[in-house]
């Protein structure tokens, strides 16, 4: 800490949150503190080291176009790589990566000691001060005060934890590590709404007490499609192989049979926890008629001989916890490492929360990750970027960067939180995002490295390397848009053997590209002299493929962002808007939006409200035009 005690952002966490927001606003020039409970913990993984998968590899790419540490860290320590949806389209395609859980603190930590102006300091923060609903920093167990222009609180499931194993009850934030108590005691004092919040992990597992050998191996991609942009040297980590086996009907007998010893059907856990991450006691219940579900055995790490049993997180008892595991195929000798276990915990309303993620009403108080009510590494950094860079425009008293819905799925996730909140832990899916034909992962740098830069958050190498990319993605769109296979030729012959409708005149090789059956793959064995980058390849027939659905889209986002930028009239009268519900017209007449963006804004106002809203407004001008002229 430096010796004033004094900074511009003050991050309270070192999760996957904390530490996206201390990078972004360093990296913007602010000096920014990282207070945490354990600098060793920095970057811990709470349950599966895994990063990315559906809806989630789009926000660690964007992220990434950021120039934040998510994808890197994750590019230093990943262990098995798949593409998810490779035979479905671009738009919900996803990358997920297993992770070496000690590699990747590794990485985050050297990340994070690479970027100047951050500050670590190993304290838990007992309270904030608050003054006049303005927060002037926070004062650590150690009975020291830390001033600040601006607070981000990132800590996770840690405010009031509560850990859960049967009818073994304590207090923690994480398995062997303490809750925030005095914290949200202090939070709840302030006035700002919290509920409770549950999530759970699997047992963990020796791999040396599993019969992998009778098991379905799933080895990872090959050439690794690695989840950063950043173009990184020397990264040879060795990858190995997940293993997949199955619950049986005597894993179902055994749950039936124990589900009063578990603390979410006891009543002992109120919290709701993850719908799509249910413990195994959930699937039992909610999916009755099924006699088995599938489990992958993932690996912790390279040099550890512990496996993460991903797909049945629970909250059992110990011995029940190991007659389930015994249960299933492959593992009948199986040895626990680490009992699974649920925690409940605080979270605060992010209705609350600016777009900006900045509290309503607590002036420099930022929040993000799952304090905000959803779940996940990747929701989390998403949220503590997009907090940093806030945080710190606050300081410097810029407006703050508000991404879109249509720009970003961090603007979805964002979007989401603020305007409806959540009674249960948020998990981004490809679903939630009505652009995803425009938001791909693929395209996450073309869609915000130039903004990011533009805010002081991408490095010199970086927007390089961007800029590169993008002249070369238009070079060879150019090269081969010219390059024509002419009628009749030998390469015309060849082409033809391979598709579904045969060419009948000249084509160029991009147009090709817009046909579903010619890949990056066939280009390559067809076509003499086809020396382009794979990467740069795969980008262009991407973009030509899809080209006809994203003007589509792009003129749908055009015409709304003009709608959203439409004033409302003073004296508008909500109660005359046929179609609109009652609860829309009274939070439109409370709020009194000036803008159709505001009203989009209001918490339970639908994107089908805003389109009465709006065609009555064009409604109402055009009959008011009308009279004047006659
Ligand atoms: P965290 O990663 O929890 O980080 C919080 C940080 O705040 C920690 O560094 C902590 O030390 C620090 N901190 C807390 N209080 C203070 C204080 N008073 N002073 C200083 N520092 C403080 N996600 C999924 O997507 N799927 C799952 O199945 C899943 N299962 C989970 C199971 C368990 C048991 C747990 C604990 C989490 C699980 N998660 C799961 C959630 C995932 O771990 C989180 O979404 C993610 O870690 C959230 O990141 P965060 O930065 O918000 O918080």
């Amino acid at each position: 800490m430096n010796n004033k005690n004094t900074y511009d952002v003050v991050v309270i966490g070192g999760g996957h949150a904390g530490c996206e927001a201390a990078s972004a606003s360093a990296r913007m020039g602010s000096k920014t503190l990282l207070l945490t409970h354990s600098i060793d913990q920095i970057g811990q993984m709470s349950c599966n080291p895994a990063v990315g998968g559906l809806g989630k590899s789009q926000l660690v790419r964007e992220i990434d176009a950021c120039d934040g540490l998510m994808a890197k860290a994750t590019d230093k320590a990943g262990i098995h790589y798949r593409i998810l949806n490779k035979k479905k389209g671009a738009a919900v395609r996803a990358t997920r990566v297993q992770t070496d859980r000690q590699l990747y603190k590794i990485a985050m930590r050297q990340l994070i000691d690479g970027i100047q102006n951050i500050d670590i300091f190993q304290q838990s923060v007992v309270d904030l001060d608050i003054v006049n609903n303005k927060v002037f920093g926070v004062f650590l167990e150690l009975g020291v005060k830390v001033k600040a222009k601006t607070v981000i609180l990132t800590t996770g499931t840690f405010l009031a934890g509560k850990i859960h194993v049967g009818s073994h009850k304590k207090s923690g934030g994480r398995a062997t590590e303490l809750s925030s108590d005095s914290l949200a005691n202090s939070i709840r004092s302030i006035g700002l709404k919290t509920g409770r919040l549950k999530t759970g992990t699997p047992p963990r597992l020796d791999s040396r007490s599993i019969n992998l050998e009778i098991l379905e191996p799933q080895p990872g991609e090959k050439p690794i499609p690695r989840i950063s942009f950043e173009k990184q040297k020397n990264i040879e980590i060795p990858q190995i192989s997940c293993f997949l086996t199955r619950t049986t009907r005597l894993t179902k007998a055994i749950i039936e049979e124990n589900l009063d010893k578990s603390p979410l059907y006891n009543g002992l856990i109120e919290g709701i926890g993850p719908r799509y991450c249910p413990s195994i006691e959930d699937k039992i219940v909610r999916f009755s008629e099924k006699d088995s579900h599938q489990v992958f055995l993932e690996p912790e790490g390279l040099s550890v001989n512990e496996l993460y049993p991903n797909g049945i997180s629970t909250s059992l008892p110990y011995n029940i916890q190991l007659d389930i595991v015994r249960s299933m195929e492959g593992c009948q000798n199986a040895i626990i490492t680490r009992p699974g276990y649920a925690i409940e915990y605080d979270y605060l309303d992010p209705r609350d929360l600016k777009s900006s993620l900045e509290s309503k009403s607590i002036e420099g108080l930022f929040l993000a990750g799952q304090i905000n009510g959803t779940t996940g590494y990747e929701e989390a950094g998403a949220q503590g970027l997009l907090a940093g860079i806030n945080a710190y425009l606050s300081v410097i008293e810029r407006e703050p960067w508000e991404i879109t819905r249509s720009s970003a799925y961090i603007g979805v996730l964002i979007d989401d939180l603020v305007t409806s909140g959540t009674d249960e832990p948020y998990r981004m899916f490809t679903s939630r995002a009505e652009y995803r034909l425009s938001l791909r992962e693929d395209n996450a740098d073309q869609r915000l490295t130039e903004k990011a830069r533009k805010l002081g958050l991408v490095s010199e190498k970086r927007w390089r390397e961007f800029c590169e990319r993008q002249n070369s993605i238009s070079l060879v769109t150019e090269e081969l848009n010219k390059r024509k296979i002419k009628y009749d030729s030998e390469e015309f012959l060849r082409v033809n053997k391979y598709l579904l409708s045969r060419l009948k005149g000249d084509i160029s090789i991009l147009e090709l590209f817009k046909r579903p059956e010619f890949s990056v793959d066939l280009a390559e064995k067809i076509f003499n002299n086809f020396l382009y980058e794979r990467d740069i390849l795969e980008q262009v027939q991407i973009e030509t493929r899809y080209s006809g659905y994203i003007e589509r889209q792009q003129n749908e986002i055009d015409k709304m962002t003009k709608q959203n930028q439409y004033s409302i009239p003073k004296d508008i009268n909500f109660h005359l808007i046929s179609g609109l519900s009652n609860e829309v017209k009274q939070k439109l007449c409370v709020h009194k939006p000036s803008t159709i963006a505001q009203a989009a804004m209001i918490s339970g106002v639908t994107p089908a409200a805003v389109s009465l809203l709006f065609a009555y407004i064009k409604k109402t001008e055009k009959s008011l035009a009308l009279s004047n002229t006659s």
